[in-house]
């Protein structure tokens, strides 16, 4: 069992660093999508069901200068309640301020109170000291289950947890599971490995491939930074994006994959447009020999059947960026068909992890975020964790 899982909470109070950074409605300060919420209410829960109680802690948006109001947190406290079956949630209008101090000291077991948006100081973004102090100071245990934000080295992520001894600091059940399953991919993985890296730009993508380099069996290489690698080859690529002062990293990245055995996959063929556009006319082209004046935006048939029988026979599979355009009806068949063989390997017994923003998207898009073994909830923590980074949030809690 996990150090979570079979800690008793009983009579403790939990601060809880939870990424509930959701969109709000601009007007009306709606939730327009509560998925970070929702990811965390187990956690909250199990604390709760031990009789515990919980203080949550967490940032909304970028505010610039101290408080402002359509940054929050109050206006998730309805919610925030319903999705804990109607328990009632209590809100600190600070996170560090009188107030703060006095409702945590309060907290009654089984019962959960909301702080202010942290980052209504600088000193969150800065890992002040003093300021991770303070809120330490308010409860027992420190759980960290914000994995969106375990890049950062913040005062609530990171520098928090020496303030609580080895026993009272510790993952909450997302996080234990977003760690478990990178973990798995990155260090655990069994062959064939393939990762499946697409999107727009290469330049995004560099540190990731460099390190895959080291882990994957497979690579295939899709979306628009596909054609900044044909171009390093010679290809004629069109109006298809490319990042010029790439050309030599996409070359040094082929010859090193030839060096270390690691098959790259790019797609033999794409479907063009003549624009980048929705109502745009589409044609077929081989990817290295695309017209003057169209670009390629989304693999084509030849690539979706290469990639597919890969991905087929894969034991592990990492998904990161889109095949295409996925957003327009013309350019998503790639994505889709992409997401439909990851589906399907998985049936057959691979591990796959779909993990940073668009893939995420996609698959949740396209229907499969429940076929698939994994989709990470931190598009960024995601991507620099399998660029081999240490994230500050996980270190902390390890050390
Ligand atoms: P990224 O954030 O780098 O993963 O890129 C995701 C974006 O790349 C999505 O918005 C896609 O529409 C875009 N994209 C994927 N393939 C292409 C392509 N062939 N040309 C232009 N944009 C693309």
């Amino acid at each position: 069992m996990s150090k979570f899982s079979s800690y008793n909470f009983t009579g403790q109070k939990a601060l809880i660093r939870v990424d509930f950074n959701v969109p709000l409605d601009k007007q009306t300060f709606a939730i327009t999508d509560d998925t970070r919420m929702h990811a965390t209410i187990p956690t909250i829960k199990k604390i709760l069901n031990d009789g515990g109680s919980v203080i949550l802690m967490s940032h909304l948006g970028r505010p610039k200068e101290g408080p402002e109001e359509k940054y929050s947190l109050k206006h998730l406290l309805t919610h925030l309640g319903e999705l804990l079956d109607g328990a009632e949630v209590q809100f600190a209008d600070d996170c560090i301020g009188e107030q703060a101090i006095q409702k945590a000291a309060a907290l009654q077991p089984g019962k959960v109170l909301l702080l202010e948006n942290l980052r209504f100081y600088k000193q969150e973004e800065k890992g002040d000291e003093a300021f991770a102090e303070k809120l330490a100071g308010l409860g027992d245990v420190y759980v960290n289950d914000a994995f969106g934000t375990a890049h950062r080295a913040h005062a609530s992520t990171a520098v928090i947890a020496k303030f609580f001894s080895k026993e009272k600091r510790m993952f909450g059940l997302l996080m234990e599971n977003e760690v478990a399953s990178a973990e798995k991919v990155l260090y655990k993985s069994e062959n064939p490995f393939t990762a499946i890296i697409g999107g727009a730009k290469v330049s995004d993508k560099i540190l990731i491939l460099e390190n895959l380099l080291e882990r994957a069996t497979d690579i295939i290489i899709g979306g628009g930074m596909a054609y900044t690698f044909f171009k390093a080859q010679g290809g004629r690529i069109g109006n298809s994006l490319c990042e010029e002062d790439r050309l030599e990293t996409a070359s040094q990245i082929l010859q090193k994959a030839e060096e270390k055995n690691v098959c790259i996959h790019l797609p033999p063929d794409s479907i063009i447009a003549d624009k980048f556009d929705a109502a745009a006319n589409i044609s077929g082209s081989p990817s290295d020999n695309i017209p003057g004046g169209w670009m390629g935006l989304d693999i084509g048939p030849n690539a979706c059947e290469q990639f597919c029988n890969v991905i087929k026979k894969s034991k592990t599979i990492l998904w990161n960026g889109p095949m295409g355009v996925f957003e327009m009806l013309k350019f998503q068949h790639g994505t889709k068909a992409i997401a439909a063989a990851v589906a399907s390997a998985t049936q057959s017994g691979a591990f796959s992890l779909v993990g940073g923003g668009d893939s995420v998207a996609a698959v949740n898009q396209f229907g499969f975020a429940d076929e698939v073994s994994y989709v990470s909830t931190g598009g960024g923590a995601m991507l620099e964790y399998f660029e081999g980074k240490i994230l500050p949030g996980i270190a902390a809690i390890n050390e």
